[in-house]
């Protein structure tokens, strides 16, 4: 079963993680997980750009490291870099200790590219894993944001047509929508990002940075 808005129980267990956002005007949070990575993120920046959007990219550690230059021109286009862990890790897989320091590193990454050591730290657990002893390890020093929009582009049974019909069906003032980077995702994301930028666009909406 695919819940593209978000379950109701998961805000109420986790209530002092950003769901959405309380908004008094027409705006979305649009937020790309996993990469930067060539193949997919210089598609995304040119889209934003159209649309004079800005957004947050939650970065895999391994992929600033690689792609260092990618990070930057995303920040310099004034988008917002944030934590998605080193090695796109498991919660439910790993101590709290050790998620620790998956989450240090890209903190790491994140400081060398630029970003990060000043403002808030926001951080994205991958596939949204988290128990309470992660999260109250990481909560000092973190603000963690799950999404009230997630669109299955990374699904690739789902059409990419469907994917976008839904992912509007639920998207409201204050959303925080989840698109990712990701090879995986590419295909569906090619063809849902232009089209919901349009979309929302259109209505007067604009799209922020968290
Ligand atoms: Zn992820």
């Amino acid at each position: 079963m695919r819940f593209h808005k978000t379950p109701p129980v998961l805000p109420w267990l986790f209530r002092k993680a950003w769901w959405k956002r309380p908004v008094s005007d027409k705006i979305l949070f649009l937020t790309f997980d996993d990469g930067p990575i060539p193949e997919v993120t210089p598609f995304v920046l040119e889209q934003l750009a159209q649309y004079n959007a800005k957004a947050t990219f939650f970065c895999v550690g391994e992929n600033l490291e690689r792609y260092p230059d990618l990070a930057r021109e995303a920040k310099a286009q004034g988008h917002q870099l944030a934590n998605h862990t080193h090695q796109h890790v498991k919660a439910w897989k790993v101590s709290p200790a050790e998620y620790r320091q998956q989450v240090e590193r890209c903190q790491a990454a994140l400081e060398k590219v630029g970003s990060g050591a000043d403002g808030p730290k926001f951080f994205r657990p991958p596939h949204g894993q988290l128990t309470w002893r992660h999260l109250r390890m990481l909560e000092p020093e973190y603000q963690v944001v799950m999404w009230s929009t997630l669109t299955y582009d990374f699904d690739a049974s789902l059409y990419p047509e469907e994917c976008l019909a839904k992912a509007i069906a639920v998207t409201k003032p204050g959303s925080v929508v989840v698109l990712h980077d990701s090879l995986k995702a590419e295909r569906n994301l090619r063809y849902v990002l232009p089209r919901l930028l349009r979309h929302f666009s259109d209505l007067g909406y604009v799209f922020k940075t968290l």
